[in-house]
């Protein structure tokens, strides 16, 4: 197999090339180990070389030849999902599409854009001219767009605007296929689905069409409560309020926020908190939703330029990131509360995990309703108590999408590959090469 990927990189001519052991191990691990399972499952797993491809011919040339050989290939990104995505488990290449970021073109409301742009270049180049991307990561600075359609699902900006998977939330992709004659497809509206969390299992994305929201002067705002479910209530009713423009509502749970390093000033002993995006000129009618409810303890404009910490890095999965730094025995959770019964269940998971399952809460949009992803921080005891814990959250009707398996049927609602997805990578994937393991119930016809 040596020998093979030799005459692989022999092919590859001045498409640059790592092979540096070290460098390649490390750059083939993402952010998996904040799941203990994960952590044990994925550990060694590594590529045999990087591939840096500087544009889009030079990605055909490495599908072709990985095509020929045989050869796996694992794209990589900003390497920072969180359930080992970007993990090569069968070797091979490791495709770092982190040169293809030129912009397209911005048209009001839409952008076209290389895949491995990452998403704060994004919206410096966009907010120029009043438009900014409808929703990101929390880990927006260092995080690509296409790392985002192809391992993540949604983050600040949801609260409005739902998920990726919301129809018109991705408008076109551009993808190459794997074959010895690679093709290029372009999979525009819904089709685009086709490679949304699909892990890189079905097409190397070169460019996507995005659509954007208008930009505003965003306010970090936090607000300090005496009861985390007043947090929860208050959070819920400015969610509600369509009249008041925000990007991100999120209650945390005290003692969370005794983690917070340095937004710690501004979080209150014994308070639990909630951190909030709201447009500058809604800031006043927000104020007069939330009365005397809770106290205003932070309040300042949104600063992610670099060097900056801005406040949405307390949230997401962020949030488990600020505990994990000072306490290494902690995991967490991904759930998805019913928009019907929603603070009657908040309430209820609460007095179930009283001190092991902390609660951290984002509101979002879900098929249009409004309702609550939780991402708990959750104090690890071991796997057998971890399963416990989330088949009583789905018994009582909180789904949980687990991040502690790293298929991308397991990660799933349904626990199965989307049948469009599936036969999709059939058409783009005959040899099963991109990212192998990763979407389990495919089997090649052609291999
Ligand atoms: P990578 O990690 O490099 O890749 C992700 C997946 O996409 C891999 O399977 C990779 O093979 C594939 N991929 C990447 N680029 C391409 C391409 N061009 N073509 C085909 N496949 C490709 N996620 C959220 O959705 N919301 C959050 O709020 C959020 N918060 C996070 C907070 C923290 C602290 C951490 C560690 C992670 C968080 N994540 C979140 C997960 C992750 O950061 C995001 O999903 C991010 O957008 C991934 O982008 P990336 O560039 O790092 O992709």
């Amino acid at each position: 197999s040596l020998n093979k990927l030799d005459r692989l990189v022999a092919e590859l001519g001045d498409i640059p090339v790592v092979t540096d052991p070290k460098v390649v191990r490390r750059r083939s691990r993402d952010f998996f180990w904040y799941s203990p399972i994960l952590n044990e499952l994925l550990d060694g797993k590594s590529a045999d070389l990087i591939v840096a491809p500087r544009d889009e011919s030079d990605v055909i040339r490495v599908a072709a030849a990985c095509a020929r050989h045989r050869v796996p290939i694992t794209v990589r990104a900003g390497g920072t999902g969180n359930y080992g995505q970007a993990v090569p488990l069968n070797g091979g290449v490791l495709l770092d599409i982190s040169a293809l970021t030129d912009i397209e073109w911005i048209k009001p409301g839409v952008l076209r854009v290389g895949a491995g742009a990452k998403m704060n270049a994004i919206d410096a180049e966009t907010q120029a001219q009043g438009f900014e991307l409808r929703m990101h990561p929390s880990t927006k600075r260092t995080a690509t767009i296409g790392g985002f359609v192809a391992g993540g699902s949604g983050g600040i900006g949801s609260v409005t605007y739902g998920g990726l998977r919301e129809h018109g939330n991705i408008l076109a992709a551009r993808v190459v296929t794997v074959e010895e004659k690679p093709r290029v497809i372009e999979l525009r509206r819904d089709a685009a689905q086709k490679i949304n969390r699909a892990y890189g299992t079905t097409g190397i994305i070169t460019a996507l069409e995005m659509p954007l929201a208008p930009s505003w002067k965003w306010i970090d705002v936090v607000v300090a409560f005496d009861d985390f479910m007043d947090a929860a209530a208050f959070g819920y009713e400015a969610a509600l309020a369509d009249g008041i423009v925000k990007k991100l509502l999120a209650p945390v749970t005290w003692p969370l926020p005794s983690y917070f390093g340095a937004l710690k000033p501004h979080c209150p002993d014994g308070k639990s908190i909630l951190i909030a995006m709201i447009a500058e000129p809604s800031l006043e009618s927000f104020k007069a939703l939330l009365g005397n409810r809770g106290t205003i303890t932070l309040e300042t404009p949104t600063d992610d330029s670099p060097g900056q910490v801005p406040l949405y890095e307390y949230t997401w999965n962020h949030t488990t990131l600020q505990v994990l730094k000072s306490d290494r025995s902690v995991t967490y959770l991904q759930c998805l509360y019913p928009h019907d019964r929603l603070l009657e269940k908040v309430a209820e998971m609460r007095e179930l995990f009283p001190d092991e399952v902390l609660q951290h809460l984002e509101f979002i949009r879900f098929g249009g309703r409004v309702t609550c992803s939780g991402l708990p921080v959750v104090r690890f005891r071991d796997a057998h108590r971890l399963n416990e814990i989330i088949s009583l959250h789905e018994q009582r009707g909180v789904y949980i999408a687990n991040p502690h398996v790293y298929t991308v049927e397991d990660g799933s609602r349904y626990k199965r590959a989307d049948a469009d997805q599936l036969g999709f990578k059939q058409e783009v994937d005959p040899f099963g090469l991109l990212n192998p393991g990763k979407m389990r119930s495919f089997v090649s016809a052609r291999a």
